[in-house]
Formats: structure tokens, C-alpha cells, sequence
């Protein structure tokens, strides 16, 4: 019997795994330079951190948590978000009594049970910020910029961002309020009409194409902000535009985690169908009190490191020419003499930082040379009896054919000048 990967999962194999390797750095590096440090959390945390920091009503909580009890009878569940964790470690060791804000970055997997599909699978990947501490539009608009540099340095040019405020705790009930009334003469089902008296917002998420025809008439939030939300929102913005960062208007914009408040925002692809989402995030000044710590407002965000190649994928970022073989330098060795010494060879190599392979397995010439072309190296060390008893090897450029004899002990050097040049 052979496995399968679990449904909704699948493996990262290279050479495209590089990819996803490239979007954690380059999504990860424009944070590090402006004073994010990395943060790794459990991959499982206590199940009420979730319910309580992610929210009760939400479909992550309340559907798509992988929980379980562990021996010890813990309630448990595989990390579906970055966020909560994350509040919950500095809150655990106090970080937000240092220097304000605390800025952290974090790449990681995440576990939902969902409906899998193209760019919604059930276990994913994210780089992640959280800067906490400081209520501050230019903040806001720091953290918005990290992710707007990232995509602009792995050339994607098709990413749009959406922006939205959700208020604050001042304004947000008035609006709530709007919002549940005009909900309540709506024709929704029974799971839709409860979610609108536990959290009416969410209701404006639903894609479903018969309830938003109905939503066309709804209230806006930007129409009932305080003075104080619409200052801090109008500040963001004029950040963002000072920065040349284009963005669109979303008053519909609402996510599905519970924990935001005031600046809302998402970054959008065209070229991925309906999973268009490739990152998003926000404000979530009441995060920490949710999950029994002082006030401490947030700002952050996650993006999707899987959509994200996906995306490059759909603007041929990567062309197609699969990226070049790993290795520089194909070692050949004919001979169980030639073998120990070209191992040794290659170590040399390697150290020297030059990235080496060879042949295993006892092939003979021809095998070993195909093995050599298939590897993509620039060069083949052929090594053979008679090469070794005159203490030399035959060094072949593999695009040329051009094959020469250099001293054993000139090997290394020779090769380096030659991939240098
Ligand atoms: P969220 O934590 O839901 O705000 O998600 C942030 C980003 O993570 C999204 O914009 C997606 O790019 C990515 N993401 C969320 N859920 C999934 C999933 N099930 N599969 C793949 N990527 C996901």
C-alpha cells in the first residue's frame, strides 16, 4: 500500500519548492530592515486561545479547527492563524514592557479544515508582521508598506490593495446597530440570520452571489466613523498616497477574524479565480484584552506564501525554463580508488563553497555522464585509475565538451576562477 498526503495538503517539491522559499524571503526581508525580529511560536497552542482571540462566531473557530485532546486531556489545536500566538508569546514574557512598539516577524504553517480547492488547502504557509504597542496611523501605514515592498520585489505587478476602516469601540456599536437592522428585513436563511445577531459585519463577507444582490442598499461603516476614526483613516491613506502606494476604497471590506478594528485591509490578485486573496490583515487593538492581557493595540498582517507563488506563477514570473540545477561541479569517479579520493575532492569543493555532487551507486562513464548532464553543473571531474596514478583529473566543461587534465591539487582553484568568470 502507498500513501497519499492528507486531502487538502500537498508537498512542496523542487525545483518549485524554491519558490516558496523565495516569497518567505523577500516577503520577510523589507520587515527585517525596518526592526521586525523573528518570532516562532508552537505549531498547537490552547484551544481558548483561538476561540476567544479569533472569536467564537468565526468560521475559522467555529468549523475549522483541527482540535484535539491530548494525552495529558488538554484541549489543543493546530495554529490557524498567526496572530493570537503571537500576542499571546509577548504578553507570556512581557514584551510589551520593553521598547514600544514590539515589531516581530514569523513564517509558519497554518491548519484549517476547509472546502480544499486551488489556493485553499487545509494546511498553508505564511509570513506574518505584528508591530504592538502603539497606536499610530504612520504605523498603520509601515506595516501596510512591508507587504507593498515584498510583492514589488518579487516583481508582482498584479497585486491590488483594498482598504477599509471598521471603527473603533466608540463608533463601531452605532454602526453594528445600522447594520442589524437593515440585516433583519433581509430574506436570509436561518445560519445567515444568526450570524447577523452575533456578528453582523461578517454577513458582508458572505459570497454567496443571493445575499449580496441583497446587500447592494446595506449601511456603510464609513458612514458612521467618530471623528477620531476618520482622522486616523484619512492619515493612513495620505501615508500610503504620499508613498506612491495606490489603493482602492473598500467600505465592504470586513474579514473573517473577529479581532479587527479601525485600518482593515487586503491585498488582491487577479490572476488566481476565486481564491484571489493572496494577504491581508489590520488593526486589532482589542486582541490582547480578549485573551486576558492589558490594553494593547496591534497592527499587522499574514500573507499567503502558497497564493503568492501561485500569483507569480500566473504573471510568468518564473518563465519556462525550470530554474537551473542546484549544483555547479558533477564528480565522476571510475574506480573504488577514484571514488574515496573524489569524495574527498568534492568535500574540498563544497567547503570552498562551490556546490558539488557525484555520481553514487558504482554507474559506469556513460551512466555517470548523463547523471552529470541531468544535474545541471557547469562542469564534470572525471576521475579514473590511470588519472589518479599520474595524480591528475580530466575537468569537462559540459556546455563546450572541451575536457582537460589539471592536477589533483589545482582542482579546487581551477574551478573557482572558472565559475567565477
Ligand atoms: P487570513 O489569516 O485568513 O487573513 O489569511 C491571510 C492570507 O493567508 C490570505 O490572504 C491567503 O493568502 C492565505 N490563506 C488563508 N487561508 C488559506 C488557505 N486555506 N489556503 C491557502 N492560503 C490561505
Amino acid at each position: 500500500m502507498t500513501f497519499q498526503a492528507p486531502k487538502g495538503t500537498f508537498d512542496w517539491l523542487p525545483p518549485r519548492s524554491e519558490r516558496a522559499l523565495a516569497v518567505r524571503e523577500a516577503m520577510s526581508a523589507p520587515a527585517r530592515l525596518a526592526g521586525y525580529g523573528y518570532i516562532e511560536t508552537p505549531t498547537f497552542e490552547d484551544t481558548a486561545l483561538f476561540a476567544r482571540g479569533v472569536g467564537e462566531s468565526t468560521d475559522i473557530v467555529s468549523k475549522e479547527m483541527y482540535t484535539f485532546e491530548d494525552k495529558g486531556g488538554r484541549s489543543i489545536t493546530l495554529r490557524p492563524e498567526g496572530t493570537a500566538p503571537v500576542v499571546r508569546a509577548v504578553l507570556q514574557h512581557g514584551l510589551h514592557n520593553g521598547r514600544l512598539p514590539v515589531k516581530l516577524w514569523y513564517s509558519g504553517n497554518n491548519f484549517r479544515y476547509e472546502r480544499a480547492q486551488k489556493g485553499r488547502y487545509r494546511h498553508f504557509s505564511q509570513v506574518g508582521v505584528e508591530a504592538l504597542g502603539a497606536e499610530d496611523p504612520a504605523l498603520d501605514a509601515e506595516v501596510i508598506l512591508l507587504a507593498v515592498d515584498g510583492y514589488a520585489a518579487l516583481g508582482l505587478t498584479g497585486v491590488r490593495l483594498l482598504l477599509n476602516t471598521l471603527g473603533c469601540k466608540e463608533c463601531r456599536p452605532a454602526y453594528r446597530a445600522a447594520l442589524q437592522g437593515f440585516l433583519r428585513g433581509l430574506d436570509l436563511d436561518d445560519a445567515t440570520r444568526q450570524r447577523a445577531e452575533l456578528n453582523p459585519l461578517r454577513v458582508l463577507d458572505d459570497k454567496r452571489p443571493e445575499v449580496q444582490a441583497q446587500l447592494a442598499g446595506a449601511p456603510l461603516v464609513t458612514d458612521h466613523l467618530c471623528g477620531a476614526c476618520k482622522a486616523y483613516h484619512e492619515e493612513v491613506r495620505a501615508l500610503l498616497t504620499a508613498a506612491g502606494v495606490s489603493h482602492t476604497d473598500d467600505p465592504r471590506l470586513v474579514r473573517g477574524l473577529d479581532y479587527y478594528t479601525r485600518t482593515t485591509f487586503e491585498f488582491v490578485h487577479g490572476g488566481l479565480g476565486s481564491q484571489s486573496a493572496v494577504g491581508g490583515g489590520g488593526r486589532y487593538d482589542g486582541l490582547s484584552e480578549m485573551i486576558g492581557g492589558p490594553a494593547l493595540p496591534g497592527v499587522g498582517w499574514a500573507i499567503g506564501v502558497d497564493r503568492t507563488v501561485l500569483a507569480m506563477e500566473a504573471e510568468g514570473l518564473f518563465g519556462e525554463e525550470e530554474p537551473p540545477g542546484p549544483v555547479q561541479v558533477y564528480g565522476v569517479p571510475l574506480g573504488e580508488d577514484a571514488r574515496r579520493r573524489l569524495f574527498l575532492l568534492l568535500t574540498e569543493l563544497r567547503r570552498a563553497g562551490v556546490a558539488a555532487d557525484m555520481a553514487f551507486g558504482g554507474r559506469g562513464l556513460k551512466g555517470a555522464l548523463k547523471g552529470a548532464d541531468r544535474s545541471g553543473a557547469s562542469y564534470a571531474v572525471i576521475l579514473g585509475e590511470r588519472d589518479l596514478a599520474e595524480g591528475s583529473a580530466q575537468v569537462k566543461d559540459l556546455a563546450s565538451g572541451e575536457q582537460i587534465a589539471v592536477p589533483l591539487a589545482e582542482i579546487v582553484t581551477t574551478l573557482k576562477e572558472r565559475l567565477t568568470t
